[in-house]
C-alpha cells in the first residue's frame, strides 16, 4: 500500500513547537491548562487555531453551538472527511487531553494539503479539522455538547440555553469570544446550515488509562466505548442549628449525601475493574458552619464496559438511596443527567486503522475507551475513526498529565495516513 506522506523530522519539529505554544494559552504552573468552555482562555486558543488554519489556507466558521471548522475544499461541492477534538479543558487540566487531537487533525490536514498541491493529485473528499466545543462539560453540562448537537443527540435550544452557575449561557460566552456563527456550517440549506455534507470522521487523543503504557505501545485503535451514567443528585434536608438542634430532629442533607459518595465507592468496590464511580461535585447549601446544610447538590457518574452491569449498579444505588432517606431522615432525588449505552466503534473503522498502523510498521492494540469522547457522537452519524496515544502512568484531567513526543510525532503519522486513505473512500462503501 502506498503511503501518501512519510514521517518526516521537519514535520515532526513544527508539530512539537506548535504543541509548545498552544499549551501556552492557559498554562498553569504546574505545566497544565485551564481553558475551560467559552471563557477568555478558550477564546485565546480558538484564536491560535483560526490563525494557524487560514494562514494555510483553511477557511475557519464556527456553527450556533460554537463548534469552529477549518475546511479545505480540494473537490468543489464534495463531501468532508473531519478530524478533531477539543481545545477547552478541565480546571487545572492538563495539556494534552483534547489539545492534541485538534493539533494533530490541524497538521496532518497540513500535510495533506502539502501532499495533494506537490502531486497534483484530487482526492474523492475534502479535508476538515474541527475543534468541538465543550467537549469537558465542566462550566456547562453535558459534555460533548458541541458534537452533541452536532449530531443531533442533543437539541441546539437547550444547548444554547444551558447557563453556567454564574448565569452566563453559553451564547453568551460564545458572543463575547467571537466563537458564535450563525448557521450550521453543515447539513442542508433548509436547516439553516451551509449545505455542506460529513463523509467520515476520525479523532486521535491520549488515552487517559494505563493500557499502553503498561504494553508499552505507541498505537491504541479504540473498538468500543464504556457506556456511562450521569446523575444529578438533590440531597434535601432541612435548615437548622448545628449547635442547638437535638441529633434525633436532624435532617442534615451534607450527612445523607456522604452517605450516598461512601454508597458509589463501595458499588465499585463490589465489582472489581468493571465498574468506575465517581461523585466529582458537591455544592452544599446553605455552606455555613454552623448551620446543618438544609440541601446539597452531587454529581456523580457510574461506568462500565457492560450495559448489563451498568443497570445492575444502578439498580443496587437506588436502593441504597432508599436505605440512606431513612438513616438520615432525607430525601434523595435522582435524575440522570447524561447517559450513554456501552457501543462498538464501527469494525471498518478499526480495520482501516489496524493496516494503516501495520502498514507505517506501528504497533498497535486494540483498547476500549473509559471515557467519552466527540467522536463517541461521531461514530453515530458517520464511519468513524478513533485511536490512542499513550498517557504516562495513565494520569489525565490533571496537570501531570503527560504523554512522550515521540509518541505524539507517531500519532501524527499515523493520522495523516488514516486520513488520506479516507479522503480518497476508504470507509466509503462503493455504490
Ligand atoms: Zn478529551
Amino acid at each position: 500500500m502506498t503511503i501518501h506522506v512519510p514521517s518526516d523530522p521537519a514535520a515532526d519539529a513544527r508539530l512539537l513547537a506548535d504543541f509548545a505554544a498552544l499549551s501556552q494559552i492557559g498554562a498553569t504552573p504546574a505545566g497544565g491548562v485551564e481553558r475551560q468552555a467559552g471563557t477568555a482562555e478558550d477564546g485565546q486558543a480558538r484564536a491560535w487555531l483560526t490563525g494557524w488554519l487560514t494562514e494555510r489556507g483553511f477557511a475557519v466558521s464556527c456553527d450556533r453551538i460554537g463548534n469552529q471548522f477549518g475546511l479545505l475544499e480540494l473537490v468543489p461541492g464534495a463531501p468532508y472527511v473531519l478530524a478533531g477534538s477539543h481545545l477547552d479543558s478541565q480546571p487545572r487540566g492538563g495539556r494534552f487531553d483534547g489539545a492534541y487531537g485538534v493539533l494533530a487533525a490541524a497538521h496532518a490536514a497540513d500535510r495533506l494539503r502539502r501532499h495533494y498541491q506537490e502531486s497534483g493529485d484530487t482526492p474523492r473528499f475534502n479535508p476538515g479539522v474541527v475543534n468541538w466545543f465543550n467537549e469537558e462539560g465542566c462550566r456547562f453540562k453535558p459534555s460533548m455538547m458541541g458534537s452533541g448537537v452536532f449530531t443531533g443527540a442533543l437539541s441546539l435550544d437547550t444547548a444554547r440555553e444551558t447557563a453556567d452557575t454564574a448565569g452566563t449561557t453559553t451564547v453568551d460566552a460564545l458572543a463575547r469570544i467571537g466563537g458564535l456563527g450563525d448557521t450550521d456550517v453543515f447539513g442542508t440549506a433548509d436547516a439553516n446550515g451551509g449545505g455542506r455534507q460529513v463523509n467520515s470522521y476520525a479523532e486521535i487523543h491520549i488515552e487517559q488509562g494505563r493500557e499502553l503504557d503498561k504494553a508499552g505501545l505507541p498505537l491504541g485503535l479504540v473498538d468500543a466505548t464504556w457506556a456511562a451514567n450521569k446523575y444529578e443528585i438533590s440531597v434535601l434536608g432541612a435548615q437548622a442549628h448545628t449547635g442547638a438542634t437535638a441529633m434525633a430532629d436532624r435532617q442534615d442533607a451534607l450527612y445523607g449525601a456522604a452517605l450516598a459518595v461512601v454508597a458509589a465507592r463501595e458499588l465499585a468496590e463490589r465489582f472489581g475493574d468493571q465498574l468506575h464511580t465517581s461523585c466529582g461535585q458537591l455544592t452544599v447549601y446553605p455552606n455555613s458552619p454552623v448551620v446543618v446544610a438544609r440541601e446539597v447538590h452531587l454529581h456523580l457518574d457510574l461506568r462500565s464496559p457492560s450495559d448489563e452491569l451498568l443497570a445492575e449498579a444502578d439498580d443496587l444505588l437506588r436502593q441504597q438511596f432508599a436505605e440512606i432517606e431513612v438513616k438520615a431522615d432525607v430525601r434523595i432525588e435522582r435524575r440522570f443527567a447524561h447517559t450513554w449505552l456501552g457501543q462498538a466503534y464501527p469494525p471498518a473503522g478499526v480495520a482501516l486503522a489496524a493496516a494503516v498502523a501495520a502498514d507505517l510498521e506501528v504497533a498497535s492494540m486494540r483498547v476500549k475507551t473509559r471515557a467519552g469522547h466527540d467522536s463517541t457522537n461521531m461514530k453515530n452519524i458517520v464511519p468513524t475513526v478513533m485511536l490512542f496515544i499513550p498517557s504516562v502512568d495513565g494520569i489525565s484531567h490533571a496537570e501531570a498529565e503527560f504523554t512522550r513526543d515521540e509518541d505524539l510525532c507517531t500519532g501524527v503519522d499515523v493520522l495523516t495516513e488514516t486520513l488520506a486513505r479516507m479522503l480518497e473512500g476508504a470507509l466509503t462503501p462503493e455504490t
